[in-house]
């Protein structure tokens, strides 16, 4: 009998063990659950990020747990499917799980400074990812890409798509704007106006909406389907005798959006539509002569800046910057790695989607 229990009692803390040692459900390289399968002896990374639904963050996920466990690093991978709640108890539940340092793309910039404080109190730097995290010194780094220049691409994009230089139009157009409590939100908008504003204020672009300005044309947690409600209503209301030529969308989830409603009231030839991210749907779209551009930020590579940042952090080493003056959150200048986008379009999908890599030339059909 005690032989018995005792069999049964080392079965029960082997059990317990395995439960406890993978983290949580996010946990995983292949993002399943379970182990990452990171050793963890050279530490354990909380990686927070905003949602699933859109499938870049997925990418940044699954490519930071593969650096990072290459590294011998043991991680924890979280989604919050963008309820700040949710962000903030899974970063507080990473903190209590010890992990040495935290990763974050914030869903709410300004949410998290609260739990951030319990960071700092449990020594637990913390790497700000891809959107800049606000209102808080407990910050040590920025990785992200240029985001005002994802904004000039876009804007560029439209004007040489019309041939604004040599065209008198007038041309329509329509704007849209990422998140509001999204600080990137503001760098992109501000990115493609400072190229379109002087086009419009010349008269040869026209917003016959006269929506504009983020507080205007912003959309709430980048939610596709009320950027969709706002083109049904904005070609209902000011495009029944007219067409519009070009519209700026921030985020390719959102261009889907919009390209919903144009094909809905009938647009066989669709508008300039801009986009963000290369989400798979929309280099498809591209491909099939709909979307006409994206910026493609490549979240390997940022993964791999924010892994970089994370491993010098613990090791007392100063990481790579190259910015140190434009994020600033309000309480400092976050010091920042900014990588480069790309544009892309019909004409060089191949040559940056397909040959290197991020997607299959299947897979894109
Ligand atoms: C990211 C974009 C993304 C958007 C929506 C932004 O903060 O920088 O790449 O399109 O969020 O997820």
């Amino acid at each position: 009998m005690k032989k018995v229990l005792g069999i049964f009692l080392a079965a029960m803390i082997l059990f317990v063990m395995a439960a406890c040692g993978g983290g949580n459900e996010e946990g995983g390289g292949e993002n399943a659950g379970g182990d990452t399968g990171g050793t963890g002896e050279a530490g354990f990374v909380g990686i927070a990020m905003p949602t699933k639904s859109s499938e870049r963050w997925v990418h940044d996920g699954d490519n930071m747990v593969k650096e990072f466990e290459a590294l011998g690093y043991k991680t924890v991978l979280q989604y919050a499917e963008d309820v700040v709640e949710n962000q903030v108890s899974q970063i507080e539940n990473m903190i209590t799980q010890g992990v040495d340092v935290l990763v974050v793309a914030a869903i709410d910039g300004e949410a998290l400074s609260n739990v951030l404080e319990q960071a700092a109190a449990a020594d637990v730097p913390v790497i700000s990812y891809d959107r800049l995290i606000k209102g808080t010194e407990h910050i040590s780094y920025y990785a992200t890409f240029d985001n005002f220049e994802v904004g000039v691409l876009q804007g560029s994009y439209i004007v040489e798509a019309l041939d604004l230089e040599n065209q008198d139009g007038p041309f329509n157009i329509e704007l849209f704007g990422g998140s509001p409590d999204d600080n990137n939100a503001y760098f992109f908008y501000d990115g493609a106006m400072s190229v379109l504003q002087p086009y419009i204020d010349e008269g040869k672009l026209v917003v016959k909406s006269g929506q504009t300005g983020m507080d205007t044309v912003s959309t709430l947690r980048w939610d596709a389907a009320l950027a969709q409600a706002r083109m049904d209503n904005l070609l209902s209301t000011y495009y029944t005798d007219d067409e519009v030529h070009a519209v700026l969308s921030p985020y390719d989830g959102i261009s889907i959006g919009i390209i919903a409603a144009l094909k809905n009231i009938g647009y066989s030839d669709l508008p300039v539509v801009t986009g963000q991210d290369a989400e798979l749907a929309s280099v498809k779209s591209i491909v099939a002569g709909e979307q006409t551009m994206t910026v493609f930020k490549d979240t390997r590579e940022l993964a791999k800046k924010a892994v970089e940042m994370a491993d010098a952090v613990l090791k007392g080493e100063e990481p790579e910057v190259n910015d140190t003056e434009t994020y600033d959150n309000g309480v400092k200048v976050v010091p920042s790695f900014l990588l480069e986008p790309v544009r892309v379009d019909i004409n060089n999908y191949e040559e940056v989607i397909i040959e290197g890599g991020y997607y299959t030339a299947e897979e894109v059909q």
